[in-house]
C-alpha cells in the first residue's frame, strides 16, 4: 500500500521518513531504526507513527521516541490502527507461546522477541509486573494496560518503572500500581521449590526468572550426596535447587540483606543443609583455593560486570578470574554452571574467556552444554540485543 509522510491513513499521527538502510534493517528482522536513519520526523511528541521511505512507500507502524538514539521500534507492517484490541491480541499470542512451564512465575512478554518492543511483562501467580521502557510505549500506556487486563485478567498490575534504561528515553523512574493490588511478597513455586519474590523492591521485576531452567540444569548434574557451591546467590535460588540433591551447599553473596531473604527461602522449603556466607566472591574463591577445598557442583552467576562496551576487557578479566578459580575447586567429574548476563560480552567472548580460564586452571573441562535464558525469555537470532544471558555447563574431565 502507499503511505504519505504528511499523514497516516488512519489519520492518527504524521509519519516519519526513513533511509533505505533503515528500511532494510526492518526487512532483516530487526525492529529498531536509529536516529541516523531517520530523514524526516514530526519532532515533539512520542507515540505511534506511520513510517515511509524517501519514495513515500509505507513500511509500517512504529513506536517513536524523539529523544532516544533508538528512534523507531517496529510494531506492524499493516496500515490498520494500533489500538487496545491490537495490544490485547499481541499479548494473548505471547502468553499462548508459554506453555508447560513448571512454575507459578514466568515472563509473559519479552519485548522485541515477542513483537512487543520495549514491553516486559512478568507474571507472578495472578499478578503482573510490567515495564514500559520507551517513550513511544509510555505514550500509549492506557491501551497497553487495557490489553494486559483483557488478555491476562490479572488481580493487579505493578509498573516497575525504576529501570535506569528509561532515562535514555527521557522518562522518569518510578514504581507505581497501575491496577488492582500487588503484594510486597509473592510466593513462587518452581520445579518443586518455593521462594519469595519481592515485586516492589527486588532485582529486575522481583526475581531472576531468566535463570529458572538453568537452576534445574545445575541441580540435575550435581552429584547426589556431594558438596555444592553457589556464588552470587542473591535470594538463594540456585542453592535451593542444589540443596535437594547435594549433602551440603555453601552459598555466597556480598549482601547480608539478600542472604537474609535466602535463609527465609531455605526455611520455607525445610532445607537445613545450606550454609550462607556473606563475602566477596572473588576473595572467597581465593580462600577456598588456599584451603584446597573441593566441590562436586559449582554455580557462578555474577551480576553484569560489563555495563558498557568500554568496560568489556576489564569485565572479561573478572569473569576469567572467578572461572579459573572455580575450575580448580572442582572434584574429578565435578560440574560448573557458569553464566554471564553482560550484554556487551557476546557469546563468542564468553567462550573464549572460558577457554583461557580452563587453560590457566590446570584442569581439562568438557563442555556438557551451552545454555542461555529460559525459554520464556526467547532470543531472536536477527536481534543480537535479545541475547544477554549466556551460560555453559562444564565438567572436569579428571
Ligand atoms: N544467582 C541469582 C542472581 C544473582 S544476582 C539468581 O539466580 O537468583 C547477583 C548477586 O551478586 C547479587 O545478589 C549481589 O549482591 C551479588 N554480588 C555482587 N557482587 C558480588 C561480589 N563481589 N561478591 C559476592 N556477591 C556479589
Amino acid at each position: 500500500m502507499s503511505g504519505n509522510i504528511s499523514g497516516d491513513r488512519d489519520g492518527a499521527r504524521p509519519g516519519v521518513q526513513v533511509s533505505a538502510r533503515g528500511a532494510a534493517r526492518w526487512r532483516a528482522g530487526h525492529p529498531w531504526i536509529y536516529r541516523s536513519d531517520v530523514l524526516a520526523e514530526p519532532g515533539g511528541e512520542p507515540g505511534i507513527v506511520s513510517v515511509t521511505d524517501r519514495g513515500g512507500r509505507f513500511h509500517g507502524h512504529a513506536l517513536y521516541s524523539p529523544r532516544s538514539e533508538i528512534r523507531l521500534r517496529f510494531l506492524s507492517a499493516s496500515a490498520d490502527p494500533i489500538d487496545d484490541a491490537w495490544w490485547t491480541e499481541r499479548i494473548r499470542a505471547a502468553a499462548a507461546r508459554r506453555v508447560g512451564i513448571d512454575a507459578t512465575a514466568w515472563r509473559v512478554v519479552h519485548g522485541e522477541a515477542d513483537g512487543l518492543p520495549s514491553l516486559v511483562v512478568d507474571r507472578y501467580g495472578p499478578y503482573l509486573v510490567a515495564q514500559l521502557l520507551s517513550a513511544g510505549l509510555e505514550r500509549v500506556r492506557d491501551d497497553v494496560l487495557a490489553g494486559l487486563r483483557e488478555a491476562l485478567h490479572p488481580d493487579g498490575i505493578l509498573l516497575r518503572h525504576d529501570a535506569a534504561i528509561r532515562r535514555h528515553e527521557g522518562l522518569s523512574l518510578e514504581v507505581t500500581l497501575a491496577a488492582g493490588t500487588v503484594p510486597q511478597i509473592i510466593e513462587v513455586a518452581e520445579h518443586g521449590i518455593r521462594y519469595r519474590a519481592a515485586p516492589w523492591t527486588g532485582q529486575k521485576t522481583g526475581a531472576f526468572l531468566d535463570q529458572r531452567e538453568n537452576r534445574v540444569l545445575a541441580a540435575a548434574h550435581a552429584r547426589a550426596g556431594g558438596r555444592a557451591l553457589d556464588l552470587f546467590t542473591y535470594h538463594g535460588s540456585f542453592a535451593l535447587h542444589l540443596a535437594r540433591r547435594a549433602a551440603e551447599v555453601i552459598a555466597v553473596d556480598a549482601s547480608a540483606e539478600a542472604l537474609a531473604r535466602a535463609a527465609e527461602n531455605a526455611a520455607l522449603n525445610g532445607l537445613t543443609n545450606i550454609a550462607w556466607r556473606e563475602a566477596n566472591a572473588f576473595d572467597y574463591l581465593r580462600e577456598l583455593e588456599r584451603r584446597e577445598e573441593r566441590f562436586d557442583a559449582i554455580v557462578l552467576d555474577p551480576p553484569a560486570f560489563a555495563k558498557t562496551k568500554a568496560s568489556v576487557a576489564k569485565a572479561v578479566g573478572g569473569y576469567k578470574d572467578i572461572n579459573l578459580r572455580a575450575m580448580r575447586l572442582l572434584t574429578a567429574g565435578g560440574t560448573l554452571l557458569t553464566c554471564s548476563c553482560s550484554y556487551h560480552v557476546h557469546r563468542g567472548d564468553f567462550l573464549d574467556m572460558l577457554a583461557a580460564a580452563a587453560q590457566d586452571s590446570g584442569r581439562r573441562l568438557e563442555l556438557v552444554t551451552l545454555t542461555g535464558a529460559a525459554g520464556d525469555h526467547p532470543e531472536i537470532v536477527n536481534v543480537p540485543e535479545t541475547a544477554y544471558l549466556k551460560g555453559a555447563l562444564l565438567r572436569a574431565v579428571d
